[in-house]
């Protein structure tokens, strides 16, 4: 997904907005179990002599199974990021990846750093990378979800079932019993 910036770039210190509507295959967002929905965009850029500098947000929702109860839920998504591109200047290759040992700290160019031919930014991959990142490790439906048994399954947000541990008070012990041989 790209933007055409050919005439902003042109002069330094020009500023525009953009703002766009993305679908989830213009992202390149497909992933097993998370579905997403599309993504409002607002991207702000600001022309330097060697490139722009770009203020970025993204915001839209996914769907994904939560990670203890499994059911799946909408988590909303919102990103908001800064990203720069750089003209490539000859004789000094922009270098994504890798740095030359004991250079890094040196180098003008980092990992923040994308490529920008002049004509137009590749937005899609950044805005990709980003949304992902920004999902969670351990999705959970709430912050609260009881889960599933781990004996019987049960969806523990829905109902409770009889295989749960019962609390090892021993005043309730005589109680337990009890209540056993009622369930028998
Ligand atoms: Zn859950
Ligand atoms: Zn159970």
């Amino acid at each position: 997904m790209k933007i055409n910036v050919e005439n902003l770039a042109r002069v330094a210190g020009r500023e525009a907005t953009y703002e766009m509507e993305a679908s989830p295959a213009a992202l390149n967002l497909a992933t097993e179990e998370a579905v997403f929905g599309k993504f409002r965009l607002k991207i702000h850029l600001r022309t330097t002599g060697k490139g722009l500098v770009g203020n970025l947000e993204a915001r839209g929702q996914v769907r994904l199974p939560c990670s203890r109860c499994l059911e799946e839920f909408v988590l909303p998504v919102e990103v908001f990021f800064q990203q720069e591109w750089r003209k490539e200047v000859s004789g000094d290759p922009l270098r994504r990846d890798g740095h030359r040992p004991g250079e890094a700290e040196q180098s003008p160019w980092s990992e923040d750093l994308l490529p920008f031919d002049g004509l137009s930014l590749e937005i899609g991959e950044v805005l990709r990378d980003r949304i992902l990142l920004s999902l969670p490790m351990k999705p959970l439906c709430s912050p609260d979800c009881r889960g599933l048994c781990p004996v019987c399954g049960t969806n523990l947000n829905e109902k409770t079932c009889n295989c749960r541990p019962e609390p090892v008070d021993p005043r309730l012990l005589p109680l337990q019993k009890l209540w056993k041989l009622g369930k028998d």
